[in-house]
């Protein structure tokens, strides 16, 4: 059946190089060569790794900083540099083990991947059916075996939870005898700054030997960072002037995240790209913004319960009714009582309720800000949409959470007054 169109069947896919001359270049596992804007605190990186290259036992490091902030990259750079240049000294030998804990919520996966990771493909072990015990003195034998220096990294360490023996034990393997020929140094990092005040004492103190903390960049710094990027990721002269600093301001302004400020730069080349326009223009990274908060929030809708997503149609309406006023809880409250009435749930009490308000709040969506009530006392709440409402409304129509929910009419009515 096929091959009867196939002649006429215009091919579906075709190169097309109009914009990109490699868009890899752009995405988050793309190493860069050099890193911008990071000078001291690769300095200060690069002096907490000189006892590797000086033979001694290494420090554990303990990265920390917001996502986006060059932590990753910047670990990856130094130990592909440490490595290189130990090569010139015979008595270093170093290895290094780079794990994501993303995937890896306890101690007992973190050392089947570790085990994995330093073993020949044909001898990996499953990830169930071995005590504890017996991962931990598979891992001890490997470490020993290796000999030299070994530095795990533990990127975004914090997944591991509460379940973290592995963060006592791998530091102490040689001094508790475990371990005889290596000498082992954890990198640990972390985008939660609380999560070293979560650790236990013990752990804290040998994990957290070297701190190195990443601040967020600021335009200037994205700049630059974009800049170097661009010239890689796209042909000569598609790039209006003012899209890698709108790009990059953008980017200052909400997190000073350099991932987000790559993405935007992605997207806006991309869009250029769909529409068969031969330059990327202000425009095209404005779009590109509305477009990637839209999937930022249908993402963390996701997350949400049912209770969730009326909560936030809740603001919505309660904005849309009475654009001027300053929410409150109470009012929002009330909208939500309605709308949870009106879809046959029980509505949930006013404590639970102020948690979903909360965690909106938390992912951005929402903003809470804190007000005095003057004379008479008392400090209270009021909300904003945080993300621009046409993209929580369409978010919240493609949840279809429930014929009885009238979101057309909403929608107009916000057309109506012009917040759209
Ligand atoms: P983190 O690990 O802190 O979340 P990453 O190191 O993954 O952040 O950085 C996110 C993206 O930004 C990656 O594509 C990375 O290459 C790039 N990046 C971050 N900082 C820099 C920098 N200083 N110079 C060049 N590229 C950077
Ligand atoms: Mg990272």
């Amino acid at each position: 059946m096929w091959e009867k169109y196939n002649h006429f069947v215009m091919a579906l896919f075709e190169r097309s190089e109009e914009i990109f001359n490699n868009e890899n270049v752009l995405h988050d596992d793309y190493q860069p060569q050099s890193l911008e804007e990071r000078d001291s605190e690769i300095e200060q990186f690069t002096g907490y790794l000189q006892p590797v290259i000086n033979g001694a036992q290494p420090r554990n490091i303990f990265l920390y900083g917001k996502t986006g902030v060059g932590k990753t990259a910047a670990t990856k750079y130094l130990l592909q540099h440490l490595e290189e240049d130990s090569e010139q000294y015979d008595d270093v030998t170093i290895t290094t083990v780079y794990l994501n804990c993303e995937d890896l919520t306890s101690s007992y996966r973190v050392a089947v991947a570790l085990v994995n990771k330093l073993r020949d493909p044909e001898e990996q072990i499953s990830r169930t059916g071995y005590p504890l015990n017996a991962v931990y003195e598979m891992l001890w034998e490997k470490l020993d075996e290796l000999g030299g220096t070994i530095l795990i990294v533990l990127d975004e360490v914090d997944y591991i939870g509460d379940d973290d023996s592995v963060l006592y034990q791998l530091p102490r393997a040689r001094s508790n005898g475990k371990i005889e020929n290596s000498r082992v140094g954890i990198i640990g990092i972390s985008n939660d700054f609380k999560y070293r005040e979560k650790l236990d004492p013990r752990v804290e103190d040998t994990l957290c030997e070297r701190e190195l903390h990443f601040p967020p960049y600021d335009a200037t710094d994205l700049q630059n960072i974009l800049t170097k990027r661009a010239n890689h990721a796209f042909k000569d002269d598609v790039l209006d002037g003012d899209v890698v600093p709108l790009c990059a301001a953008f980017a200052a302004q909400d997190k000073g995240s350099a991932r987000q400020a790559l993405d935007l730069l992605l997207e806006a080349g991309d869009l250029a790209r769909r529409q068969s326009d031969p330059v990327v223009t202000e425009d095209h990274v404005r779009d590109a913004k509305q477009l990637l908060e839209k999937q930022r929030i249908e993402e963390s809708m996701k997350e949400l319960t049912s209770h969730g997503h009326l909560t936030l149609l809740a603001v919505v309406a309660s904005t849309v009714a009475d654009p001027e006023a300053p929410l409150q809880k109470q009012t929002i409250y009330e909208q939500y009582q309605d709308l949870a009435k009106a879809t046959d749930r029980d509505a949930l009490g006013g404590r639970a309720f102020h948690n979903h308000l909360a965690e909106l709040s938390m992912l951005g969506i929402l903003d809470r800000a804190k007000r005095n009530e003057g004379r008479a006392g008392g400090i209270y709440y009021e909300y904003e949409v945080d993300v621009p409402l046409e993209a929580a409304l369409s978010t919240l129509e493609n949840l279809h959470m429930s014929d009885e929910l009238d979101l057309d009419s909403l929608r107009q009515n916000a057309q109506e007054k012009g917040l759209l």
